[in-house]
């Protein structure tokens, strides 16, 4: 679960980590309030689920109370559109109002979990900002990533190794060293996947602030944080999915045309790797679970279907708990409540009472290619 960048800063200053002083509103009179509390010089900030908001105009600098007021008012109830938003962007329901800092170095610091190293890893870069993706793919040596040892945490020694290649000024690495460590602490404490401070800054006179922050917790340790859990919003996240994760499906939704229906994950993102060996592209990952019943079948469906851009169906199921003939009839219920054309189906079935869920779907009037392996679905997903 992503959180909001007011909210992160909050976490952060119960941390220690020193974070710039501010206020998030959804009024202009509050904006105005705020910013001249703070002296009028204020930065105007968009909340939304997304980075990238710098250069997509979500979030600005302005040198008056008023014009505070100005820029927060048409942000809000605006969308915005971020290179890490899909094309209709995410609206926007408040902002921060922060002093401006004097920035005199933005640095790159960030805890996740490198899923290959089976690990939390510290990255870190002295060229943080707004082109930190360019400089990790232009010049990786200029960003180092450690592994940490669980058993150890951030280690005084680690955290050192990791302030000193940020190349800062040798008076400022103690405390630069304390911040990473602080941050750890944060990423431990709250299951997170990703604590991300980009710019952290350095300012004109010596201080070190988080000016970004991003924080992600892991959805399956929601349940130890029930505090934390009061900060998901609804309204950033994509419809399909919110409309999938209140049915218990798993769904991400992609950018192609072949809708897919797959249960199990592992056997989900195997069929995404099949739909595009074939040379077709998914329009979703889709994993309606082991449990699943004839509804659920026929709601993972109806979701695939509100994309537009579906124009196949690959149904792959491995029968076992959820048994085929329930998958045949789920499949016959979602045709029967849909008000769209039902696309070509692309069947691959196997296992529990597979003759009868077979018999089901030959006897429907539906378009299905039922394939017997997924060499031939491969073939059926290329044709045409
Ligand atoms: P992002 O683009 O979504 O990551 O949003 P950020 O919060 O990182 O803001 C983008 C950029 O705005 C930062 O990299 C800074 O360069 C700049 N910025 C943010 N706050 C301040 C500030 O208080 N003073 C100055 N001078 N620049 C700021
Ligand atoms: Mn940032």
């Amino acid at each position: 679960m992503k959180i909001h960048e007011y909210q992160a800063k909050n976490i952060l200053n119960n941390h220690g980590v020193p974070v710039p002083q501010g206020e998030v509103v959804n009024t202009y009179s509050e904006a105005v309030e705020v910013a001249e509390r703070l002296g009028g010089k204020v930065v105007v900030k968009a909340q939304v689920h997304a980075g990238g908001r710098g250069k997509a105009g979500g979030v600005k600098l302005v040198y008056s109370s008023n014009d505070a007021g100005e820029v927060c008012n048409s942000l809000l109830n605006s969308n915005l559109v971020t290179i890490q938003t899909g094309p209709d962007g995410v609206p926007v329901d408040k902002v921060l109002i922060e002093e401006i800092i004097d920035v005199q170095k933005e640095l790159y610091v960030a805890f996740t979990i490198d899923g290959v190293k089976k690990n939390i890893v510290a990255i870190v870069s002295e060229f943080g900002g707004m082109e930190i993706e360019e400089v990790a793919q232009n010049n990786p040596d200029k960003v180092l990533t450690l592994e940490i040892d669980s058993s150890l945490g951030a280690s005084p020694y680690k955290a050192r190794k990791l302030a000193n290649f940020l190349n800062i000024d040798a008076k400022l690495i103690r405390s630069a060293a304390s911040v990473i460590s602080s941050l750890y602490d944060v990423f431990v404490a709250n299951d997170c996947s990703l604590v991300e401070i980009n710019p952290l800054v350095i300012t004109g006179d010596g201080r070190i602030l988080a000016a970004d922050a991003k924080i992600t917790i892991d959805d399956d340790a929601l349940f130890r944080h029930p505090d934390l859990f009061e900060f998901y919003d609804p309204a950033q996240e994509d419809p399909f999915e919110k409309q999938a994760a209140e049915f218990g499906i798993s769904y991400v939704k992609l950018d192609g045309d072949i809708g897919c229906l797959v249960n199990g994950a592992g056997l989900a993102m195997a069929t995404m790797d099949v739909t595009r060996s074939s040379g077709a592209s998914p329009a979703n990952f889709l994993d309606v679970g082991g449990g699943a019943d004839e509804s659920k079948v026929s709601e993972a469906l109806k979701i695939i279907l509100l994309d537009e851009k579906v124009k196949k169906i690959f149904i792959n199921i491995f029968g076992g708990i959820l048994k085929c003939d329930i998958v045949a009839r789920g499949i016959l219920d979602a045709s029967r409540n849909i008000d769209r054309e039902f696309p070509e189906l692309v069947v691959r079935m196997l296992g529990t009472n597979f003759d009868e869920g077979r018999e089901i779907l030959m006897k429907s009037d539906l378009n299905i290619s039922l394939v017997n392996d997924l060499r031939e679905a491969s073939d059926s997903l290329k044709s045409d």
